[in-house]
């Protein structure tokens, strides 16, 4: 009796906390295997959406100088091409990206060179200038501000002025050069309108500039 009772109770002792211990992992396992099924679903839509533009098929092999046929050939590794484009669409992913610049004063939606606002015609930008106020301010763009030092100011542009304007040019989304040539064409006054901002040398007229709007509606003035 007294060793039945004992194994019994043994029993009994041993049997049931085990039981339940199982009955948490199992659970615990459950929940797990839910979170592993999150993250790697998680993780092939980040594959998707990121990692397979630039997956290859090739074996990455070690890169090698061959001689052939009595030619040098350079083999690169097989992820070369892959790592090569990844750099390239970085870099044309920058150029084109456009940053805003909030230490830039706001200027009113008017071409920074014909002075005509986007009413008419779209304008694009901002680009931005940074420009000394002391010799020139454009009034017509934003208010003069009170600091006399080099100041960056926000600048739109008719696409035809802009691409007109010499020593310009576009490089991604930038224009390039537009510091010093945003001066000289604010010192040049249009023979037609009066107004600054002009950019295009008249033919045959030294030291004579006209806008491209201006040029364009006097027929006399040939591009
Ligand atoms: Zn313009
Ligand atoms: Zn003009």
């Amino acid at each position: 009796m007294e060793i039945d009772d004992l194994e019994s109770t043994s029993n009994s002792v041993h049997k049931s906390p085990p039981k339940k211990r199982r009955r948490v992992k199992k659970k615990k396992r459950n929940e797990e295997d839910e979170e592993y099924e999150e993250n790697k679903n998680m993780a092939t839509q980040i594959n998707q959406k990121f990692g397979s533009k630039y997956k290859s098929n090739r074996k990455d092999e070690t890169p090698m100088f061959e001689v052939r046929n009595g030619k040098s050939v350079i083999k690169n590794s097989g992820n070369h091409e892959a790592t090569v484009n990844r750099t390239l669409d970085f870099h044309m992913t920058k150029l084109f990206q456009w940053e805003e610049q909030s230490d830039a004063i706001e200027s009113s939606y008017v071409c920074a060179l014909c002075h005509e606002n986007g009413e008419k015609r779209e304008l694009f930008g901002p680009y931005y200038a940074t420009h000394n106020p002391i010799k020139y301010w454009p009034s017509f763009l934003a208010k003069k501000p009170t600091a006399k030092k080099p100041t960056k100011i926000e600048l739109w542009f008719h696409g035809s002025c802009v691409l007109w304007a010499p020593n310009v040019h576009l490089h991604g989304n930038q224009l390039t050069n537009l510091d010093n040539q945003i001066d000289i064409f604010w010192s040049q006054t249009c023979i037609v309108c009066r107004k600054t901002g002009a950019a295009i040398s008249v033919q045959n007229k030294k030291n004579t500039f006209i806008h491209y709007p201006c040029a364009k509606n006097k027929v006399f003035y040939r591009l």
